[in-house]
């Protein structure tokens, strides 16, 4: 799960991450409000959105007076905002993030993460901020430093604030600061069970303070259960409305570009016929884990989930049984055919225990079932079925 940057500066100020004063609004009003309040002669209205790239797509404005903020606020709220990492439809503006201007002498990256590979908490800078830091990661690997936490010691120890400061190019006097400021982002880190806290950029202010100018923070959805608080911070709008029904139905989907909707029980399953479906030419329109006890009512949601998917030209159930007997399965696609059966070809491949009951059930349905015996030739089928190869 995701926090917007307002949630997360919220964070780092409870936890002694500097960041700009200011307020989120909900519309324009509320903005120039925010603005009075404040003061001052510079402000910042950002559209609060889960996607990074918002100053480029026009997402944050710099405004030098409070009614300039209200028409920002107002030229946001209610729009979608499309940048590089949006997607194609671009997210709803529901809320701007109202700031008091700050005079930028440098910007940094700076962010703390859980390190799969090295199997610990690694912080990763780099003196040059505000750019998308993919691009320097590609193009300039040298300018980024990754410095791992040793899994034993509480806090940070001296050294890496040391390595971080020295490779930020930071002077001697900004040391207390910088040191407080990585403590911080090492307390919301693990106050939260976060995954990722990432502040891009890290600003030095002409006046010659650090501050966190943004702020982004993605938490363990493992351990929500733990954070109450934090689970209800949930923005739903941001999310894609098809991956929201399936997790409600308690679908494992993963919404994709293609045209060929799978079901499939089992994450490696899934994983092995969508590999399948792109060797035979063909795009999955999603990855969908039925899991291993595949009921008619799951089958039903999945359904539900292909006919509201405009895209889908056809629909490959691929399914195993181990535990799970193909007859209850089959079973379980008839009903769900009957209830929402998708407007395009359906191909079904059933294998192991109860296969050949399952099949039987199936073409005495008269439903306008496929059934293939192989998986590589249901593949075949199904990106035929679509329209051929692409
Ligand atoms: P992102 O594009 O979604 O990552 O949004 P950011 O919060 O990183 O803002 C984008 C850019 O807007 C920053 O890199 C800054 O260059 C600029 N910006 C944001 N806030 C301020 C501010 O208070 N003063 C100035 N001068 N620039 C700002
Ligand atoms: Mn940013």
């Amino acid at each position: 799960m995701n926090l917007h940057e307002y949630q997360a500066k919220a964070i780092f100020a409870r936890m002694g991450v500097p960041v700009p004063d200011g307020a989120v609004a909900r519309s324009p009003e509320e903005a120039l409000a925010v603005a009075e309040k404040l003061g001052g002669a510079l402000w910042v209205v950002k559209a609060q959105i889960h996607a990074g790239g918002r100053g480029k797509a026009g997402g944050v404005k710099l405004c030098h007076s409070p009614s300039e903020v209200r028409a920002a606020a107002k030229a946001l709220i209610g729009t979608r905002l499309k940048t590089h990492q949006s997607g194609p439809e671009g997210l709803p503006v529901q809320a701007v993030l109202v700031e008091a201007g700050s005079a930028i002498a440098r910007e940094f990256y700076l962010s703390l993460l859980v390190d799969r590979s090295r199997e610990c908490l690694s912080f990763i800078a780099s003196p040059e901020g505000g750019v998308e830091i993919e691009t320097v990661a590609e193009e300039h690997p040298e300018r980024l430093v990754t410095v791992p936490l040793p899994p034993a010691t509480a806090g940070v120890p001296g050294y890496v604030a040391r390595i971080l400061a020295g490779r930020l190019g930071l002077t001697r006097d900004l040391f207390p600061a910088f040191e407080q400021l990585i403590a911080g982002l090492h307390a919301s880190l693990l106050a939260t069970d976060a995954s990722l806290i990432e502040i891009n950029p890290l600003i030095l202010t002409e006046s010659g303070s650090l501050v966190a100018l943004d702020a982004k923070v993605s938490l363990d959805d493992n351990a929500l259960f733990r954070h109450p608080d934090l689970a209800a911070l949930e923005d739903s709008s941001q999310k894609n409305p098809a991956e929201e029904e399936a997790e409600r139905a308690g679908l494992n989907y993963v919404a994709l570009d293609g045209d060929i909707a799978c079901m499939v029980n089992g994450a490696g399953l899934a994983m092995a016929t969508m590999d399948l479906i792109q060797l035979k030419g063909g795009h999955p329109a999603n990855f969908l884990d039925v899991g291993g006890d595949a009921t008619a009512g799951r089958v039903t949601e999945a359904f539900h989930l292909f006919r509201s998917n405009p895209k889908v030209r056809a629909v490959l159930v691929n399914i195993f049984g181990g535990i799970v007997r193909c007859d209850l399965i089959a079973e379980g696609l008839i009903t769900a055919m009957r209830e929402a059966a998708p407007q395009v070809p359906v191909i079904v491949r059933l294998e192991g225990t109860r296969a050949e009951e399952g099949r039987r059930l199936l073409s005495q349905s008269g439903l306008p079932i496929e059934s293939i015996a192989g998986l590589a030739e249901a593949a075949e089928r199904a990106v035929e079925a679509a329209g051929g190869v692409s």
